[in-house]
């Protein structure tokens, strides 16, 4: 059903997935920066297909919406929310009845920007395994939330700057929002911000907040990109305490990694009991893992799964 050139490939309708140089025909699973390229021709979700114009020069695009089948070929093609960040999907490609689904990143617990996940099943798996090592197990995020707030507010008051970093699309927005509805004063960066009319436009709602400006900034909370660790005003900027959002903020050398004061774990990935939950309930045959860590393969086939890594 497929074959690869460094990129997953599906042969018989000439359909590369996630590829990141340009190709003819490719479906994009999310608009992150490091799954996209300005194929000729792309399929993606329509609140995706809205990220990539802002991405990338003139997009040839064909929108599929969530939940209807569209012929390709002798192919039937379905998208379904991957909960990773707005728009991601899975990609379910049917023929003769036999299935393959491409999951992309995902995540399957609900978060306030990103439509809810949906689980489906499919005879061919191909896996993102970012977090497929058992020692990725994140907290819930409820208390980290909770927690994010009590920090910002006790700062605030101590007359002290709170700057939260997080990656421009997704966490920036979820983060957003989150913090608009504490009722705290936000200054969101321009690289964050930029995304907001998109996710609006999708019914994602966000109370007032302020534009980030260098020169008048106190007594906000700052939520800015996190290339701006490296900016002069962030180095020379007294008084402030910052938190970086990352999954990795499960590994306890993440602060000097991260070169802030705490790192927080706030991830858009599944970790691993999500990985192994996601994978019973799609109930594959064959599951083919691509990123992430090989152990993770061994784990499954330790489990009686078929799994091995996609080269
Ligand atoms: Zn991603």
């Amino acid at each position: 059903l497929f074959g690869y050139e460094k990129d997953i490939y599906i042969l018989e309708l000439d359909l590369f997935l996630d590829a990141t140089r340009k190709k003819d025909f490719g479906f994009i699973s999310h608009a992150h920066a490091d799954y996209i390229a300005n194929h000729r021709r792309i399929i993606c979700s329509p609140p995706t297909a809205d990220l990539l114009r802002l991405r990338l020069k003139k997009p040839q695009i064909t929108p599929l919406k969530f939940g209807a089948v569209y012929s390709f070929d002798d192919f039937d093609i379905s998208l379904c929310p991957a909960g990773h960040i707005l728009g991601s999907s899975q990609i379910l490609i049917k023929k003769d009845n036999k299935t393959l689904l491409y999951s992309g990143d995902f995540r399957t617990k609900p978060a306030k920007t990103v439509e809810a996940f949906q689980q489906v099943k499919s005879d061919i798996l191909i896996l993102e395994s970012t977090f497929g090592r058992d020692t990725f197990k994140m907290p819930e995020r409820g208390k980290v939330v909770k927690n994010l707030i009590e920090i910002c507010k006790e700062k605030l008051e101590k007359g002290t700057t709170p700057i939260v970093f997080a990656y421009t699309l997704g966490k920036g927005q979820e983060a957003l929002k989150i913090l608009c509805e504490s009722g705290l004063p936000i200054a969101v960066d321009y690289s964050i911000g930029r995304f907001v009319p998109t996710y609006i436009k999708h019914g994602i709602q966000f109370k007032p907040f302020h534009k980030f400006r260098k020169s008048d900034f106190r007594g906000k909370v700052l939520l800015l990109s996190p290339g701006m660790r490296y900016q002069r005003f962030y180095k020379e900027m007294e008084n402030k305490f910052s938190i970086f959002l990352s999954g990795w903020g499960m590994e306890e050398k993440a602060v000097n990694r991260f070169g802030v004061d705490v790192v927080m774990p706030f991830s858009d990935h599944a970790d691993f009991d999500e990985l192994l939950g996601y994978i019973k309930n799609v109930g594959a045959e064959k599951i083919y893992c691509t990123h992430g860590d090989r152990g993770f393969v061994k784990t499954l086939q330790a489990l009686n799964y078929n799994a091995e890594y996609l080269e």
